[in-house]
């Protein structure tokens, strides 16, 4: 069969053979190279030679090149360009490629020959890139118990088995709580304030069971806004309570045993691969390196900001307190705040969307990725595409020089997956002096143009453009040796930097000057509109930085202290005493966060989620530095290319950030920016 994706698509500028893909090709091009990954595998174990760092490291890092680039290609049109036919193919080779990770991970051969050369290090004479490749692979065998006994590599699979079983039973007893209840009205009064939308998803989820009226479910989409805008106290605490009270009512759906046994086994199977806890474990492979540092940043952060967030519950308190609110609950937080929060600004959504036409916003970004990094985008229409919506760009440099292929695929339609994402269909690397360009794509879902209108944006897209184009500049300006270290392949808590830096300029007059003009009259953005984008922007931040914190520090509770966790007997307890110092509202004794903290005891951010702080922290920091110098300073520009943009995973992202900002990143430009410096 004459495959495309087996045919020579792997030269250096050829981009993926999207026109010609049938899906009859993808099964068999797995098929292929996974065997000749394999064999690749079997040439570095086979070798009679001793173990060096070329023939086994950097060989391993070089294998399966076919194999990642077919499975790049296929996965990604499986999130933007999917069918029935696809997600059955995606079924049947997941188990193939899971497996053939699977081998190599235990392939205890090639652990020899890693471990021979890791053992060496000292010795040899390695470049900083060639010696972080050497600790992650060495650590990608350790950290899965390469170096245990016999005994102890059975114990850590029985652990995982366990684990695996215990977070798919927390997730399901989640979801059959959720699914279990749901507030059914047939009074409309009852729905005042719910914005139309809702009302009428609320109404259409009622019809679909028969039911007259409306209903309202523990589902996001129906929770949240029935929380933020439904005048009625009482609903809103029953819903409120049903929703906190998820998986823990001590019936057959609940976690709260789920969760002790989750956090033991974790911590066990830290000590077995020779950590304190499981904190210990995973962020050895963070920015933050420790839970101390965790918790020295959390608490730092925390002392700052608590000031500010107890004037605005002041303040929120008073303003409800007009509605005859004597004591402010939890269920009165977020409509109390979204009230304040249309008295105090009023900014309406719509009338910003007439300066964000897509094509000027497009025109934009690529006008600062100039002014900044000196980056010429050019649309080429003779770049393959999975979809005619499919915008390409070939990316060059001041001296022309080939950067990278761009693919921009921006509206929602059937197959493709929600929200907005970006990623590579090609990676970057240098190898035998060529250093081969990466082809970079981000997928969106932004309002479509109709007959008579283009796509006007409102501004949470702008912002998402913005971010998404920032994780790209990543991929596409990658300038490392190897393809494991490129791009975006750094640690989790590093990876946002380059997208939250990059919607700093969405604030700025300077930025939107560039391209903020109404699609009617080309009149630039009012400022006062800008300011109050701003000011909305950070309303309320202290509150909402104690929640964030008040999550990383329990998750840190649960993951990072090294008390056994043998000695915990009650989860609503501990739980407690972890919010202690973070909890505004008064405490709702049914209630409890653990029993569903689905983030961090069902998917995979365990120990990870005070992330989401901590890029904040840093996005502000480095831009910061941009406003100290000029935010189109080019030099500045510069120094985050050559220091972090470029250098994907090759070094500590700590040191990578010190180099560029000269010093550790630290929380004052997040408050200054937030508004929240106590004065
Ligand atoms: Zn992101």
């Amino acid at each position: 069969m004459n495959n495309p994706l087996l045919q020579k698509f792997n030269t250096p500028h050829t981009t993926s053979p999207f026109s010609q893909l049938k899906n009859e090709h993808f099964k068999p091009a797995f098929q292929e190279s996974i065997a000749k990954a394999k064999a690749e595998i079997d040439q570095i174990t086979k070798n009679v030679e001793a173990p060096t760092f070329e023939n086994t490291i950097e060989a391993l890092d070089f294998s399966g090149y076919t194999l990642d680039r077919i499975s790049s290609i296929f996965f990604n049109l499986n999130s933007a360009e999917t069918n029935d036919e696809i997600q059955k193919i995606a079924q049947e080779v997941s188990p193939w490629l899971s497996d053939f990770s699977n081998d190599i991970r235990l392939n205890e051969q090639l652990f020899k020959r890693v471990k021979t050369v890791y053992d060496s290090r000292e010795e040899l004479v390695l470049s900083t890139e060639q010696k972080t490749l050497l600790d992650k692979k060495y650590k990608g065998f350790a950290r899965n118990g390469a170096n245990l006994n016999e005994n102890a590599k059975n114990k850590l699979r029985e652990l995982d088995k366990k684990l695996s079983k215990l977070s798919l039973q927390f997730g399901e007893n989640l979801l059959a709580e959720t699914n279990a209840y749901e507030l059914h009205i047939t009074d409309e009064h009852q729905l005042k304030g719910l914005p139309e939308g809702a009302k009428e998803a609320a109404q259409l989820l009622a019809k679909q069971q028969d039911k007259d009226g409306w209903v309202i479910t523990l589902d996001y989409p129906s929770y949240v806004p029935f929380m933020t805008y439904t005048e009625n106290r009482s609903l809103r605490e029953t819903l409120a309570k049903a929703f906190g009270a998820r998986a823990f009512q001590n019936n057959e759906h609940d976690n709260q045993l789920i969760v002790l046994d989750i956090v033991k086994l974790r911590y066990e199977r830290a000590n077995l691969l020779g950590y304190k806890t499981h904190a210990h474990f995973v962020l050895e492979e963070r920015m933050a390196e420790t839970p101390e540092k965790v918790l020295s940043f959390s608490n730092e952060l925390l002392a700052k900001a608590k000031p500010a967030a107890e004037r605005e519950f002041k303040q929120l308190v008073k303003f409800a307190k007009k509605d005859g609110i004597d004591q402010l609950e939890k269920w009165d937080g977020a409509y109390y705040s979204e009230k304040l929060k249309k008295k105090l600004f009023d900014l309406d959504q719509e009338a910003l969307k007439p300066y964000f036409k897509l094509e000027n916003v497009i025109e934009g970004v690529f006008t600062i990725a100039n002014k900044l990094f000196d980056l010429q985008f050019k649309a080429v229409t003779t770049i393959d595409k999975y979809h005619e919506e499919v915008l390409t760009y070939e990316v060059t440099n001041s001296n022309g020089d080939f950067i990278s292929v761009f693919y921009a695929d921006f509206f929602p339609r059937k197959g493709k997956r929600n929200g907005a994402w970006m990623t590579s269909y090609k990676s970057q690397w240098q190898k035998d002096g060529e250093n081969s360009r990466p082809h970079i794509s981000i997928v969106c879902n932004f309002t479509k143009p109709t007959e008579t209108k283009p796509s006007l944006l409102t501004f949470n897209e702008v912002t998402t453009l913005f971010h998404e184009f920032g994780h790209a500049l990543h991929g596409m300006l990658a300038n490392t040796t190897y393809p494991s270290l490129s791009g975006t392949s750094v640690y989790w808590d590093f990876v946002e930097l380059p997208s939250q830096l990059l919607e700093n300029w969405c604030y700025e007059k300077e930025a939107l000057d560039l391209f903020a003009r109404h699609y009617e009259t080309n009149e630039p953005i009012p400022m006062d509109l800008v300011e109050k984008i701003k000011d909305s922007a950070s309303f309320l931040e202290g509150i909402q930085t104690l929640r964030q914190l008040s999550f990383g520090l329990l998750d840190m509770s649960w993951h990072g202290t090294s008390e056994s966790p043998e000695t915990i007997k009650s989860v609503k307890e501990y739980e407690t005493k972890s919010f202690a110092e973070t909890q505004l509202y008064p405490d709702v004794a049914e209630n409890c966060m653990s029993t569903s903290f689905a983030h961090i005891f069902q998917g995979g951010y365990s120990s990870g989620y005070y992330s989401y702080k901590w890029a904040e922290v840093l996005d502000a920091d480095a831009f910061e530095y941009f406003k100290e110098t000029g935010i189109f300073n080019k030099k500045t520009a510069k120094e985050f290319v050559d220091n972090v943009l470029s250098q994907g995973g090759t070094e500590k992202p700590m040191t990578l950030y010190k180099r560029f900002r000269g010093k550790e990143p630290n929380a004052d430009a997040l408050l200054k920016r937030a508004g929240l410096f106590t004065k």
